[in-house]
C-alpha cells in the first residue's frame, strides 16, 4: 500500500513510553523501538511513521525552557520533510510543554500532536495504543488541497483532540486526563475522526515557520488567598531578577481590596514587571472592571488575561520577556490573542 503522509514521532519520555521490567515488574523507560513494538497496529496506517528520541527519556517532571527548545529545534530541523509532529510526553507538565511550544513556533501550517498516556504502553489496558494510533492520525489528516487539517499545536488525549494551550491536567486516575475549559475541541474521534474546522487557528501557509527560543524564565506565580498578608506578596514581587507575574485571582479577576496589595502591585508595575491577572476558576474568563475590586488592579497596571490558562499565561510571559525587551510591547502582545490561546 503506498503511504499518504509522513509523520516524525519525538520521544520525549513519560509514562508512554515504559514498560514493566519482566523480572522484577518494576515500570522501566522503553526504547522508541520497544515501544512501537507494542503497537503492530501503527502497520496498517497508510502513513510513514519515522521517530527521534530523547537519550536518556526524561519524566515530564524534570522538562524545563531547554527541553521545549530541544523540541522546538527538531521541529524546525524536520519541518519540511513531514506532514506533521507527534511528541509522546509525560501527562505532568504536557500541558505547560504544548502551550510553550505554541508561542515558539510561529507561522505553524503543520500539526504538531502532544500525546501520552495514563497507563504504561507495556501494560494491560493502556490507553497508549489508541492515543497514539489517533494522534498519527490526525497528524497526517490532510484537506483535498493538500493541507493539514489541524495546523496547529494540539493535545490528543482520550477521543479529544484540544488546542494544546487550552489545556490543563486535569485528572491524575482517569484515562480523560486532560480538559479544554474554555475552548470546543478540534476534533473528536469516535466511529469516525470528526473535525471541527471552524475551531482551527489557521495561519496564512505562504509565511515561513519563525522559530522563536527566547524564554525568559523570571516568572512568578502569586495565587491570591483570603488572609495572604503583606510581606508573602512583597517578599515574591521583590524576587531578584523577577519580570512577570501571573496573578490567580478569584472568580472573575476579583482581589481583597486591601491597600497594600495595589500598592505593592504598582510599586512593581512601575519597577518594570508586568502581572497578568487569570482566574483560579477552570472556567469562565476574567473581566476587569465589573467590580471596584479588578478596578483597583487595572489600575495598578495588571493586564487582564481573560479566559488564559495559567499553563498558557507562564510560558507566554516567558516568551514574551524572552522575545522583546520593551515592556509597553510585551503588554500590547500579553492583552491580544497570539495563537487563540484566549478569548478577547
Ligand atoms: N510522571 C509522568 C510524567 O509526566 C506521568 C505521566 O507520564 O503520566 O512523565
Amino acid at each position: 500500500m503506498e503511504k499518504k503522509g509522513a509523520v516524525l514521532l519525538i520521544f520525549t519520555g513519560g509514562t508512554v513510553s515504559m514498560g514493566e521490567d519482566p523480572d522484577t515488574q518494576a515500570l522501566v523507560p522503553l526504547d522508541s523501538t520497544q515501544v512501537l513494538g507494542f503497537i503492530p497496529e501503527l502497520e496498517m496506517l497508510n502513513v510513514t511513521i519515522s521517530s527521534v528520541s530523547f537519550d536518556p527519556l526524561i519524566d515530564s517532571s524534570d522538562v524545563m525552557p531547554d527541553t521545549w527548545i530541544r523540541i522546538a529545534n527538531l521541529i524546525k530541523k524536520h519541518y519540511t520533510q513531514f506532514d506533521g509532529f507527534v511528541v509522546l510526553h509525560g501527562t505532568d507538565t504536557m500541558a505547560y510543554s504544548a502551550s510553550a511550544l505554541s508561542f515558539m513556533l510561529e507561522h505553524l501550517t503543520k500539526p504538531v500532536i502532544f500525546t501520552g498516556s495514563q497507563l504504561p504502553v507495556g501494560v494491560l489496558r493502556s490507553d497508549a495504543k489508541e492515543n497514539l494510533i489517533t494522534a498519527i492520525e490526525i497528524a497526517a489528516a490532510q484537506t483535498a488541497n493538500g493541507h493539514a487539517r489541524v495546523p496547529e499545536v494540539c493535545l490528543y488525549f482520550e477521543d479529544q483532540l484540544m488546542r494544546g494551550n487550552r489545556t490543563t491536567k486535569r485528572n491524575t486516575e482517569e484515562f480523560d486526563a486532560f480538559a479544554s475549559f474554555n475552548y470546543p475541541e478540534l476534533a473528536k474521534s469516535g466511529v469516525h475522526i470528526r473535525y471541527f474546522p471552524a475551531n482551527c487557528h489557521y495561519e496564512p501557509v505562504n509565511q515561513p515557520l519563525i522559530l522563536h527560543t527566547g524564554l525568559d524564565p523570571n516568572i512568578a506565580i502569586l495565587k491570591i488567598f483570603p488572609g495572604i498578608s503583606e510581606k508573602t506578596v512583597a517578599a515574591l514581587l521583590h524576587t531578584d531578577g523577577l519580570k512577570g507575574v501571573v496573578l490567580e485571582s478569584f472568580g472573575a479577576g476579583n482581589a481583597p481590596s486591601c491597600d497594600w496589595l495595589y500598592k505593592q502591585l504598582k510599586m512593581a508595575d512601575e519597577r518594570g514587571i508586568v502581572t497578568v491577572n487569570v482566574s483560579q476558576c477552570r472556567a469562565g474568563a476574567v473581566e476587569m472592571g465589573r467590580y471596584q475590586t479588578s478596578i483597583n488592579l487595572l489600575k495598578a497596571g495588571v493586564v487582564s488575561g481573560y479566559d488564559m490558562t495559567v499553563e498558557a499565561a507562564i510560558t507566554k510571559l516567558m516568551y514574551l520577556f524572552g522575545t522583546f525587551s520593551d515592556t509597553k510591547e510585551i503588554k500590547r502582545q500579553l492583552a491580544i490573542s497570539l495563537r487563540g490561546e484566549m478569548t478577547v
